[in-house]
């Protein structure tokens, strides 16, 4: 009890008037990193941005530029310049034979979330089974098709960079159940004519990985192997109307510019 009175104050008073350690924010004595102009753990280091990511993975961060929150098609162009003919309601925008439709803002490399989902019940089989496409740079194709119960070729199904590489494993959910793509996009640079670094992508289909910065051999083409062509430094973000009368679906779409 008397060590109690005793040691119970002393205690206390420590705790309150204990100097809190400051610990080493960073160093200024370490060796310069190789890849970078920065010593390691470099106290002069500028930090990356502060910014607040989504409420759960799939939500927009701060930082993005928002395409389609489920409203309108304020952010997109129809095929020739025309408005947009593309369904909308209930929170999702739907491919209605109308054309391609553009992303108005243009855009090289980029994260990109878009969400998708094929019609139910299935309507016909192969590559023309909830055909559609999200095309960067109007050029490079990460293929939008139903792959649950419907073979085609390797490097045509969903999560494909179309006629290049198939996807790693096939994670897809249902027809008419909501599909996400995460993609990041490395675009190709040309100096004048020629090209001094390839496109890439890594491509993440229903939180699985399915291209894991996979080279593009050119814009994706058809029946033949794809080739680089000088193109400018950023296009517009394309969805494709297959042109198959697939009611393909579309809703929370966002971007991150990476240049
Ligand atoms: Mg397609």
């Amino acid at each position: 009890m008397k060590c109690i009175l005793v040691c119970l104050p002393i205690f206390i008073t420590t705790i309150l008037f204990a100097e809190e350690k400051v610990w080493p924010k960073g160093y200024t004595d370490t060796p310069k990193l190789p890849h970078a102009d920065w010593k390691v753990h470099d106290i002069d280091r500028p930090a990356p941005k502060q910014i607040t990511p989504g409420k759960t993975n799939s939500d927009a961060p701060s930082d993005a530029i928002i395409l389609f929150d489920g409203k309108d098609l304020s952010e997109w162009i129809g095929a020739k310049g025309k408005v947009p003919a593309w369904k909308v309601e209930n929170g999702y925008m739907e491919v209605t034979n109308t054309g391609n439709i553009y992303s108005k803002r243009e855009f090289g490399s980029c994260q990109l979330h878009i969400e998708w989902c094929a019609p139910d019940p299935p309507q016909s089989n192969s590559q023309h089974q909830g055909n559609s496409g999200v095309f960067l740079m109007d050029k490079y194709e990460i293929q939008v098709l139903d792959c649950f119960d419907n073979e085609t070729y390797a490097d045509g199904m969903a999560g494909a960079m179309y006629g290049q590489y198939p996807p790693m494993v096939n994670p897809v959910r249902k027809p008419g159940e909501w599909q996400t793509y995460d993609i990041i996009f490395t675009a190709p640079e040309f100096e004048g004519n020629k090209l001094v670094r390839k496109g890439y992508a890594t491509v993440l289909l229903n939180g699985v990985l399915v291209q894991n910065h996979s080279e593009w051999l050119g814009p994706s083409t058809h029946k033949r192997v794809a080739k680089y062509k000088p193109h400018a430094a950023k296009g517009p973000i394309r969805l494709q109307d297959h042109n198959d009368k697939q009611p393909v679906r579309f809703r929370n779409i966002w971007v991150r510019p990476l240049d």
